[in-house]
Order: C-alpha cells, then structure tokens, then sequence
C-alpha cells in the first residue's frame, strides 16, 4: 500500500478541527481562515455560474486564467510564461503537487524536503513510489535556518528532485536568497528539478522578501513554480492552483493531471482569473490585517510562557510547549490533544510535519503550531483562553 511508511493516515488538520469541534474550542490548529475572501471576487464566481461558466474547463484550465497567471510572475517577480505552453491549472496546490511529483519522479529517485513540511508533500513521494529524504529547517534566534551540511549531505546523485516550500509551513519561515542560492547550487550539481511550493507568496511581514525559486540564476529551466488562490485570497474551499514552469515540464504534469481530475471549478477560475489582475489592494489589506493578529497572537503566546519563533510569512506561529509538558502530557502531541478539552484551544502539534524517529521529530518533539488567520473575535477568545496556562 502506498504510505505504508503513514504518510497517507487521516492528517493531523482533519483530526484537530474535529477535535476543535467536538471540544468547541477555537480552532487554531488548522490552517483556514474564518472570514471569506473579498465580495467582488465571490460575486465574480456568481455572475460566471449566472453566465454559462458550468461545463468542463480546458484540461490545461480557462485560457483567461492561464494569462492572469502568466501576468501576476511577470508584474510581481519578472518571470515572462507563455501561457499556452507553460501555465498548468490544477484542483488547488494539492494536485500540482500530486501530479509533478507522479509525472517526475518514481521509484529509484530521491526527492528532497526541508524537513519539518507539509504533509501532503510526504504523502505525494509516497504515491510516486520515490524515497523521501530530508533537511533540516532548526529553530534558532532570528528564525528557522537551514542545516546547509545536511544539504550537501542529502542532494547526490540519486537525487531526482528538490521539493522547496517559502515562504515555509509550518515554520513560518521565508527562506533567504543565499540559503535558496545553497538550494540552486545543490540542485544543478545533482542536475536535480526544483518543485517549489510557493502559496504563501504574498503573506510576508517584518519587510522579509518572497524569492521565487524560479528567479535564481540558471534555475528557471529546471523549476515547476506551485502557488495557489486558497491562501491569496481567503477562498480555500475554491481549490483554484496552478504550476508554471519549461513546457516540457508542464507538459508531463498535465498528462499526469488529466487523470486524476481532467478540470475543475470552471466558475472559480473566471474568478480567480479576475482576482489576480485586478486584486493586488484586496492582497495588501489582507496582509496587513494577518500582520497585526500575528502580533497579538506571538504577544499572547509569549506571556503565557511559550518559546516561540517570529514568523516571517505564512498564518502559523510555531512555539515550544516544554515549560507546560508533564508526566501525562509527555510532548507536542500530548499537548496539542490535551488542550482544546483543557482550556479550549486547537493547535496542531510539529511532529505532524516530521518522519517518525527523524532527527528534527525529535528537535520538535514538543512543539506546536497555532494559525492567527482567524477573526478577532475567536483569536481574542483562545487568547483569553491560553492566560489560563500561565
Ligand atoms: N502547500 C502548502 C505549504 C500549504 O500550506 C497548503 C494548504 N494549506 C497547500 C499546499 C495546499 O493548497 P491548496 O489548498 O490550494 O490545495
Ligand atoms: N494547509 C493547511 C494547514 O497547514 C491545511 C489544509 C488541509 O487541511 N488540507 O493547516
């Protein structure tokens, strides 16, 4: 069976939110916000379904949103597509990802994650058949670092690929140009293409700068850019995604892609076709609210004793539980599953994002990760809720 190894278990969001539900705790374990995206862009889906938008998209997705996307790398990051050939759009980053990782990789090859990740990156080289091999993201002062020896450790000649994710869940961090240079020197030595998970593009703080893997020198011919609307546009349950990259590329992902869903959403994707022409405010206003609950949450989680990482980017800050851990609630998975009945608030503990027995599950053996993409009110309830802790 495919994930023999448990990568392809029930995942830990599906069995926190549950948990969450059951408890009414507020739910600050998985990743989704609670406040739909902005209402021109849900009345867009509207007046697409109203007009006839209802039958199957082209496999590749509507010719409308390929050049949207083709036009937000080229206005954001200078990276020119065309959008016939190099554009892909996918049911959400999940199935881009599926589907790079079927199409390019299988057994015999390596693939390459920062380690801890997300988990359908693991379960993905799990359905290709690949073998998973990690490195390191380590907490320290200034943020999550990567262990640039475990790189040139891990990437060698049986390496096929190199999955990437920046800005980074759950660390919260954005990787550095020169630790993404250390990635692009890696890749082109083991001559390995880049899978480069990029939804969190724009949910950056603190001024910390998004490098799309694809902007590296020499990497644009061997890199597969994956991004999605869910996190752009507080639209999740829309599952509008795409991959960008060389044609020949894109050309064996979406052979792959046709079987297992042909298309999707074609009212979504006029939407979103829309959204991202014409959307960049909706992008700013959005990452300024996320910023100012990310502060009150790193605030809150901070006071009551955790030790926690500033995140760059993302909705996630992640914190050390150790100072709350005791014989009953041994660890981060104790923890997280204690506490919504205890005090009434969801979290998702980091061993989630960690192969069994691997050396960062054991460095985050008692961390935990809590979203702040949620509305005032419920981050002012759970923070209410976490003084209990003190
Ligand atoms: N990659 C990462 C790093 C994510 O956090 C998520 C979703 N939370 C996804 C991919 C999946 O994106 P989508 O919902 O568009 O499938
Ligand atoms: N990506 C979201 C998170 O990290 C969860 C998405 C999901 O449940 N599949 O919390």
């Amino acid at each position: 069976l495919a994930g023999e190894d448990g990568s392809t278990r029930p995942t830990i969001f599906a069995e926190m939110s549950a948990l969450a539900a059951a408890t009414g705790a507020a739910n600050l374990g998985q990743g989704f916000p609670d406040e739909d995206g902005p209402e021109w862009i849900r009345e867009a889906a509207v007046d697409a379904l109203r007009s006839g938008e209802n039958q199957y998209p082209p496999r590749r997705g509507s010719a409308a949103l390929r050049a949207a996307i083709a036009g937000h790398q080229l206005r954001n990051y200078g990276i020119s597509l065309d959008p016939e050939t190099e554009v892909l759009v996918t049911v959400g980053a999940t199935e881009a990802l599926t589907a790079a990782l079927l199409a390019l990789a299988g057994p015999g090859d390596e693939v390459v994650t920062l380690e801890p990740f997300y988990d359908s990156h693991a379960a993905a080289i799990a359905m290709a058949g690949a073998t998973h091999v990690t490195v390191p993201l380590v907490p320290a002062d200034g943020g999550f670092a990567l262990d640039r020896a475990a790189l040139d450790a891990a990437v060698g000649p049986a390496t096929r690929l190199i999955l990437v994710n920046t800005p980074h869940n759950p660390t919260g961090a954005v990787l550095a140009r020169d630790e993404l240079a250390s990635i692009a020197a890696a890749a082109a030595r083991a001559d390995a293409i880049v899978v480069t998970d990029e939804v969190y593009e724009h949910l950056t703080f603190d001024g910390a700068e998004h490098v799309p893997f694809a902007t590296l020198p020499g990497m644009r011919d061997r890199t597969i850019t994956i991004s999605s609307s869910g996190k752009t546009f507080s639209l999740t349950g829309w599952k509008i995604g795409w991959a960008s990259g060389p044609a020949h590329l894109i050309e064996a992902i979406t052979a792959i892609k046709q079987f297992l869903t042909y298309s999707g959403g074609a009212p979504f994707q006029s939407a979103i076709a829309r959204a991202l022409t014409e959307g960049d405010d909706d992008i700013v206003a959005l990452k300024n609210t996320l910023n100012r609950r990310r502060e009150l949450l790193l605030d809150s989680l901070t006071r009551v004793g955790f030790r926690t990482v500033r995140p760059q980017g993302t909705y996630f800050v992640c914190a050390d539980a150790t100072p709350f851990l005791t014989a009953g609630v041994p660890d981060g998975a104790a923890f997280a599953r204690w506490l919504p009945g205890e005090i009434g608030v969801a979290c998702v503990p980091l061993a989630a994002f960690c192969r069994e027995g691997s050396e960062s599950a054991g460095r985050l053996r008692n961390w935990v990760r809590f979203t702040f993409v949620k509305d005032d009110a419920t981050l002012a309830t759970a923070i209410e809720r976490l003084a209990a802790l003190r």
